[in-house]
């Protein structure tokens, strides 16, 4: 071998060298990442209710504030509107807006009564599901997936496994939660805050409702570890109010900064969990709390969110 030749074979040894030196490299980095990304939490957001400009004077600004910020997030969520809240030409403008801006539109049932309730019977809860069905179905993003009321699906067997039978034969998929909070209650104490202190600062309130819904997820992410297993893709339920309305940016980056990847509800329902149906009653809340609820997990709370949890953390806060 000549001396170009000895060089050539000299520098394609180097070559091979620094090629299994990268590889090598890349091998450790997976290694220390991949414990990481297979512990790496998923998040996705919905919101229930919606507004009513009729007696709801910031509804309009409310929900340009929620769009807004799913916007800038680059974040797709659905919603779940119920019919009596928005059914005025001006509360289902604001749907429209939903799903104009990319997201998907379910059914949140027209009159917001519980199917816990002993006086509700199947039919009387599926005539309303089709009541608000009327009202979407022709809007962009619907969704025909049915968010239950309070997360009640049935105080007895016969009711539940009838509205599980009614949902297959029309075409209806579950839009259960896996992430349950009191946004509802600490919008309601926000608002009567900011009455009192229209000038205040609200940095703390914001602080207390972050601490909040992070507890409740690591909580119910715990619980979801603990029964099935693995962490599973969560979907929180939140609901178009105040509070969101301006603490939705720092709500979704809190997750982010945490490491918990956000995802679209379209993508979380692909879960498996979602397909569950615990054979639990009364059925419904957290499908997670359901299924811990059926593996007889011990101090479980019920309901499971409720402003009694609540109230005394922010009175000692002093909001
Ligand atoms: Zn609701």
């Amino acid at each position: 071998m000549n001396f170009s030749g000895r060089l050539a074979g000299l520098y394609g040894a180097i070559s091979s060298c620094a090629l299994r030196l990268r590889r090598c490299r890349c091998a450790l980095v997976l290694l220390l990442l991949g414990p990481c990304l297979a512990c790496a939490q998923t998040i996705s957001f919905t919101f229930d209710d919606g507004l009513d400009p009729r007696t709801e004077p910031q509804a309009k600004a409310w929900n340009a504030m929620l769009l807004a910020a799913l916007e800038q997030a680059k974040v797709q969520a659905m919603f779940f509107p119920a019919g009596k809240i928005v059914d005025s030409r001006q509360g289902m403008a604001l749907v429209e807006a939903w799903g104009r801006a990319g997201h998907r539109i379910g059914n949140h049932t027209y009159s917001h009564a519980s199917f816990g309730s002993k006086e509700m019977s199947v039919d009387e809860f599926t005539a309303d599901v089709m009541r608000a069905d009327g009202l979407y179905r022709n809007l962009p993003g619907w969704a025909p997936r049915l968010r239950f009321p309070y997360l009640k699906e049935g105080d007895t067997a016969a009711k539940r496994d009838g509205m599980r039978q009614w949902m297959r034969a029309h075409g209806y998929l579950p839009a259960s939660v896996s992430v349950d909070a009191s946004d509802w209650y600490y919008s309601a104490r926000f608002v009567a805050w900011q009455k009192q202190h229209p000038d205040g600062d609200p940095a703390a309130f914001r602080d207390a409702y972050l601490a909040h819904l992070w507890g409740r997820a690591q909580y119910y992410d715990r619980l979801a570890r603990k029964v099935t297993g693995r962490s599973p893709a969560h979907v929180i339920l939140l609901h178009t109010n105040a509070i969101n309305a301006h603490f939705l940016p720092e709500v979704i980056a809190m997750f982010r900064a945490k490491g918990w990847k956000v995802v679209s509800p379209v993508d979380a329902y692909e879960d498996p969990l979602y397909s569950m149906k615990p054979p639990v009653l009364p059925a419904g809340e957290s499908v997670v709390w359901s299924l811990a609820k059926q593996a007889r997990e011990p101090d479980l709370r019920y309901p499971a969110e409720d402003d009694v949890y609540e109230k005394p953390l922010l009175d000692a806060l002093g909001l």
